[in-house]
């Protein structure tokens, strides 16, 4: 299947390694590691990063789904799996069967939970989700520990962590991060003071754990820093991590064509002086966003070569500069290293009005991997 098609990722292992290694050294002995591999580790594929996290150190997983996380279960990974968001009350059956942590961000959720728990005997892990600013889930700061005391000595139900997650952790001197830092010491003092001093606490994303050591607590949570990406140019000079992710195709077509000729839908490009035009068998539904066209340069012989028209679903077209003499077959890099050039995730991220993350998701949405 992978050699069935001449576009597919890399995925260096060995980076995702160093990464785990280099992230856990910012944090002090002791402090927990998570690794987030939702989204299919952001694209990266959630099972063989997830292996190679937990061999580098990592000490747990984090996904976004019962799904992400029973997949990982089926490949036979039986280390501890947070969810972190809060999943339907319909989940919860599936959630105790196969261990996995839960988020609790309201009432009505953890009220199912240590029913169901209860029903069949057991008593379940959670981590309980404060809101200090984000207002995406969780349970309003100065709410959090009231709720905390009322599930207390909630039969089925045991708090084994509180964690809470930044807006603006990657914009460096942000005041409403230090007022969410603010919020959240304020929750954490009231808990303790009420008695409920849960065993984990966590808030740290990558941008904090690079940025912000005061916020990393008993652990960090780290996703994109894993795959060598960062959060913010802020963190460039902070940390040494190495890009996982590359992307790769070879050329399926060449051909000459003449002055003021147009290049793929609505002629949006059009020929100056007569050119050679490659064309690459990827395109948006493989993650080279729509938005890139004419924006973008892929590397081929070391060489830069702007893409240009608009790109297709499946693929793209670039313009061969004179000199460069092209064949099918030649092997062409959009993101990663060929000779002495390299194009990293964020100079596409740019090209398409967006972020790496965004962008590596998608790459991995339908080209093959080969794992490094
Ligand atoms: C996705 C996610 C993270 C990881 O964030 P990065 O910026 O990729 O490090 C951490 N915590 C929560 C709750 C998340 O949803």
């Amino acid at each position: 299947m992978a050699y069935a098609r001449h576009a597919h990722i890399e995925v260096d292992l060995a980076a995702v390694a160093h990464n785990v290694r280099t992230l856990k050294a910012l944090t002090a002995p002791g402090t927990l590691f998570m690794a987030v591999v939702k989204a299919d580790a952001y694209g990266h594929g959630a099972a063989a990063v997830a292996r190679t996290a937990l061999g580098a150190g990592a000490d747990r997983l984090g996904v976004a789904t019962v799904e992400e996380a029973i997949d990982l279960r089926g490949e036979g990974i039986s280390e501890t799996i947070h969810l972190l968001s809060e999943v339907p009350v319909s989940a919860i059956a599936l959630v105790i069967e196969h261990s996995l942590i839960p988020t609790v961000a309201t009432r009505e959720f953890a009220v199912a939970l240590g029913r169901e728990a209860t029903r069949i005997d057991r008593v379940v892990d959670y981590h309980l989700k404060v809101d200090t600013g984000m207002n995406r889930i969780g349970v309003k700061a100065e709410d959090a520990a009231e709720f905390a005391r009322g599930l207390k000595d909630f039969p089925g139900l045991r708090m084994e962590g509180v964690f809470t997650h930044f807006a603006t952790a990657d914009t460096p001197g942000d005041w409403d991060f230090e007022g969410q830092v603010e919020q959240y010491e304020r929750a954490l003092e009231q808990m303790r003071t009420d008695g409920v001093r849960p065993p984990i606490v966590h808030a740290a994303n990558s941008a904090a754990t690079i940025l912000h050591p005061e916020t990393h607590y008993s652990m960090v949570r780290c996703g994109i820093a894993l795959y060598g990406l960062h959060p913010d140019k802020s963190t460039y000079t902070r940390v040494d991590l190495r890009p996982v992710m590359s992307v790769h195709a070879r050329v399926s077509f060449v051909k000459r064509i003449g002055m003021g000729d147009g290049v793929s839908y609505g002629l949006t490009w059009r020929a100056a002086a007569p050119t050679t035009i490659a064309t690459l068998p990827l395109g948006y539904a493989d993650g080279v966003h729509r938005t890139m066209s004419n924006r973008m340069q892929v590397l081929v012989r070391g060489t830069r070569c702007q893409q240009v028209g608009r790109i297709c679903m499946d693929q793209l077209m670039f313009e061969v500069p004179s000199g460069l003499s092209l064949t099918v077959g030649d092997e062409v890099v959009l993101v990663g290293a060929q000779g002495d050039e390299r194009i990293v995730m964020d100079e596409l991220a740019d090209a398409a009005g967006t972020i790496n993350y965004e962008l590596a998701c998608a790459f991995g949405m339908r080209m093959p991997r080969r794992f490094l």
